[in-house]
């Protein structure tokens, strides 16, 4: 099939060019549209063979749910029992980067939320994602826009590169700004399960309810037969072809010094090695394959460059790669979470 590639200009009203893709989804078609965190593979949600495209495009197993995207927080309550507790995190932070796991109505198909009776909803803060979801008139189920075990796409082109010809229309709205996939957490009576760290922190999420919890997927990996909450997490995930070692500092002191002489002693012995490194490492260190995530501090930049570096990685004949990782707060545990995955959970400690 064509893909049809839409590019976003800002300068002028976004109804008039996003007509074209809205009137796709209406139809049954599938469109890849940003949004702050990645790129979204879209399709109606209320439409179950819509679901079975997206999952055949992307090669996706069909018992990994979809999120359901909605163009305004008021809207989850047509698809799920909403609550109070609901209220108060849309009011808090939707829209925006924040999926909320609740219980589906029977308008979503279970081929959507891959035979659950849960549905995660979320109202994302890009405007070319709401104005989509807006004019399509119908609920958006979106997966992020890559092929299976592929990193996130935070750009047109990512998505371009798994899914050219596979799907109807890309919309090109410029770079995922956030570049990691929604923060997940499911309600659970006074509770909030976090399942999929992101964007919206546990330190942000307690502003709203005190009593959050970590999944026991997000920061070690489960035992054998033990399934995550969130499906999603238990399939190895953003991984670039070469295998990935994370390199962390076992305490701040001398760390950046001890992080450049390991990848030093890594790229003597090969220097086609993969290294992703801090712009204060930069200057110490030379390879073919060397890349920078950001300035040590900016964990933002981290999170917004992550996935580009690790597709950049597979465009070389990289034998390893070795990735620095720092802390493991605020959106830095969305990032470790990541890494983790990348990494298979093979950490060195320097
Ligand atoms: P993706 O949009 O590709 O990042 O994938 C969405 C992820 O959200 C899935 O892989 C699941 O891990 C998670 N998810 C979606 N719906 C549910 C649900 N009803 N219950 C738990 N996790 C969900
Ligand atoms: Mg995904």
């Amino acid at each position: 099939m064509k893909t049809e590639l839409i590019k976003i200009d800002f300068a002028k009203p976004l109804s008039g060019q996003l007509s074209l893709p809205a009137k796709i989804l209406a139809e049954g078609g599938l469109v890849a549209f940003p949004t702050e965190t990645v790129y979204g593979l879209g399709g109606n949600a209320l439409d179950a063979s819509a679901a079975g495209k997206i999952y055949a495009a992307k090669g996706r197993p069909s018992d990994n749910p979809l999120i359901v995207h909605i163009a305004r927080p008021g809207d989850a309550e047509k698809y799920a029992d909403t609550n109070p507790l609901y209220e108060a995190l849309a009011k808090a932070f939707m829209p925006g980067p924040l999926t909320v796991v609740l219980p589906k109505k029977e308008i979503i198909p279970f081929s959507v939320t891959g035979g659950l009776q849960t549905v995660g909803i979320r109202c994302p803060g890009d405007p070319v994602a709401r104005e989509l979801i807006r004019l399509a008139g119908v609920p958006v189920a979106a997966p992020s826009a890559n092929v299976s075990g592929r990193p996130s796409p935070t750009a047109a082109s990512h998505v371009a590169d798994d899914l050219n010809g596979r799907i109807d229309c890309i919309i090109d709205g410029g770079e995922a700004e956030v570049g990691l996939e929604s923060t997940i957490v499911k309600i659970d009576g006074d509770r909030l399960i976090l399942l999929r760290p992101g964007a919206i922190t546990p330190e942000m999420l307690r502003t709203v309810c005190e009593n959050v919890v970590l999944d026991n997927g997000i920061l070690g990996k489960l035992p054998e037969g033990v399934s995550p909450q969130a499906p999603g997490m238990k399939y190895r995930h953003y991984a670039p072809r070469a295998k990935v070692y994370l390199v962390r500092a076992e305490n701040e002191e001398q760390a950046d010094r001890k992080a450049i002489a390991f990848f030093r002693a890594r790229l003597a012995e090969n220097p086609q090695v993969g290294i992703l490194c801090y712009d204060e490492h930069l200057p110490f260190l030379s390879g073919e394959n060397v890349y920078s995530y950001g300035k040590k501090e900016d964990d933002l930049a981290h999170s917004h460059l992550l996935f580009d570096c690790l597709r950049r990685f597979d465009e070389t004949e990289a034998p390893a790669i070795y990735a620095v990782i720092g802390k493991t707060e605020g959106i830095g545990l969305a990032l470790y979470n990541r890494m983790l995955k990348a990494s298979a959970y093979t950490v060195i400690y320097i």
